[in-house]
């Protein structure tokens, strides 16, 4: 027997409710703020993520499902959906144009990695891409609209924010941070020893216990940033106080990416275990440039959608349903007839064997539909359907036609 491969998963039944209800919900808010439906490949040139995320990091160096095709291009399946649509962002010539755009996608990210409770090696990632705005109102718009998503989803999460800073005075930190780091090396880990040199703001990110205790007296960045990017951190409290948007600064959030500069931020649940980030973001200004397009200002968010499948409980309700059944086969065609009907508005299972009429009840009651409506020879004669609500147990005898009108 075949199974998925490790890491992957079907979604079906309940999870795929769950699954679609997260996505509309999602879709339904960042459509009212001017966000438009974007679908790129799910598989790239492999120095797109190489460029782009950054070779330094844990995707490119541990997690990139790449490999040759019969030509011998280095593709890549994408671990994430920003890269993608900023070459669709650059290759179209929207750069040069000039101008505001706002995209959202859904679906599959590829991250080889090890499997376990909340991470996957197939995922799913709703995200929006914002470009052209270097307002920091527009920071604080992308946070208010992950906020909603998440209210709306009745999801509980803390907001965590950094600013990561820019060009200016990012590198003058830096040089700091790796004095601070190497004075510290003995006590470090393995992994944050190599990222000293190479990576040396992820060392921050250290999710072993003993190397955050070593960097409780590290220098912060938010005490480091040009008098630009302090004033937009500082605004952008400002709005999320003003708006009654709750948040901590947390001075040592820095993103597994390495194109953010200033604003970075997650949500956070406290009810996922280890793997709590429920969606991250933050601005990416450098990475059109990055990517040989005109600089151009950007924001983003990508947010995990298995990870919110485990908190949202959805009362999903379908809508009113129908079965119908028929007590004798030659009425079948007329209740076809009358499904073709219904079903430009209202969901129909129609079985098509004659059964009798507890058989057909019983039927109905296993798809929880809301309406059996069964068709015998006296219902035929009297040019009706027998109808029982199962919610209510009302039954009633309706004219074909009036009950057609019922879908008008
Ligand atoms: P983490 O720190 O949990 O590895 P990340 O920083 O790698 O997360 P991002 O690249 O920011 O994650 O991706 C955005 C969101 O996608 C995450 O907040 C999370 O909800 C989800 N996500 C990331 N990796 C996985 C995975 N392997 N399986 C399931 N969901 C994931
Ligand atoms: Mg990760």
């Amino acid at each position: 027997m075949i199974q998925p491969l490790r890491g992957m998963k079907d979604i079906a039944f309940e999870d795929a409710k769950k699954f679609n209800y997260i996505i509309d919900c999602a879709k339904d808010i960042v459509k009212n703020y001017g966000y438009e439906y974007i679908e790129t490949p799910k598989l790239e040139e492999t120095a797109l993520f190489k460029r782009s995320v950054g070779e330094e990091t844990d995707i490119v160096t541990k997690e990139m499902y790449n490999f040759l095709d019969k030509s011998d291009r280095d593709v890549c399946l994408r671990p994430e959906g920003t890269a993608g649509v900023v070459r669709f962002f650059i290759s179209n010539k929207l750069d040069r144009v000039g101008g505001k755009y706002k995209f959202y996608y859904a679906g599959s990210m590829f991250r080889y990695e090890r499997p376990q409770k909340g991470r996957l090696r197939e995922f799913h990632q709703f995200g929006c891409e914002s470009f052209g705005e270097r307002s920091v109102y527009e920071d604080y718009s992308v946070i208010e609209m992950v906020d909603k998503i998440l209210k709306k989803l009745k999801v509980n999460t803390t907001l965590e924010i950094n600013s990561l800073g820019c060009s200016e005075c990012m590198p003058t930190y830096r040089e700091k941070l790796i004095t601070f780091l190497e004075s510290k090396s003995d006590k470090l880990c393995e992994d944050c020893n190599k990222r000293i040199k190479t990576n040396p703001m992820r060392v921050l990110d250290c999710k072993n216990p003993n190397c955050q205790n070593e960097l409780k007296e590290s220098p912060k960045i938010t005490d480091n940033l040009c008098d630009s990017c302090s004033s937009d951190f500082n605004k952008l409290q400002k709005l999320l106080d003003e708006n009654g948007i709750e948040y901590i600064v947390n001075k040592n959030l820095v993103r597994g990416l390495d194109y953010y500069n200033k604003t970075a931020f997650e949500f956070v649940s406290n009810e996922l275990g280890a793997q709590g980030t429920v969606a991250g973001g933050g601005r990416y200004d450098k990475l059109v440039e990055m990517l040989d397009g005109k600089p151009t200002s950007a924001i983003g968010f990508g947010m995990g959608i298995e990870r919110l499948m485990e908190l949202v409980e959805p009362k999903v309700s379908d809508n009113e349903s129908y079965y119908f059944g028929a007590l004798d086969k030659e009425y079948v065609d007329l209740l076809l007839n009358i499904a073709n009907k219904f079903r430009d508005s209202k969901k129909v299972t129609l079985e098509y064997r004659a059964r009798k009429q507890h058989a057909h009840l019983k039927a109905a009651s296993k798809i929880e539909a809301t309406y059996c409506v069964i068709i015998g020879e006296d219902e035929f004669e009297k040019k009706s359907v027998w109808v029982k609500n199962l919610n209510t147990q009302e039954q009633e005898l309706i004219e074909i036609d009036k009950f057609i009108d019922i879908t008008k």
